[in-house]
């Protein structure tokens, strides 16, 4: 299982992480990524993933402008 962490309030609407992991990013009304099933903690997101998004997860992590995507395998 890998853990996703997602800091919202720095979002910039870019839309990549939605492009690239669709199964747990979308974005929402505002235009900020939300990450889907996630429980929050103070300003991140947290939600799990399974081993084989890990692909589409680090693309959306290394990608994202504002490095506010982090995941541990
Ligand atoms: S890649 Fe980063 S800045 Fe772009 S929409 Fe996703 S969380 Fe926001």
């Amino acid at each position: 299982m890998i853990k996703i962490r997602h800091k919202k309030p720095e979002c910039i609407g870019c839309k990549l992480c939605a492009d690239e992991a669709p199964q747990y990013f979308q974005m929402d009304e505002d235009g900020l990524a939300q990450l889907l099933e996630s429980k929050q903690q103070g300003v991140f997101q947290l939600a799990d993933g399974f081993d084989e998004d890990l692909e589409d997860l680090k693309r959306a992590e290394e990608g994202c402008p504002v490095d506010i995507i982090s995941i541990e395998v």
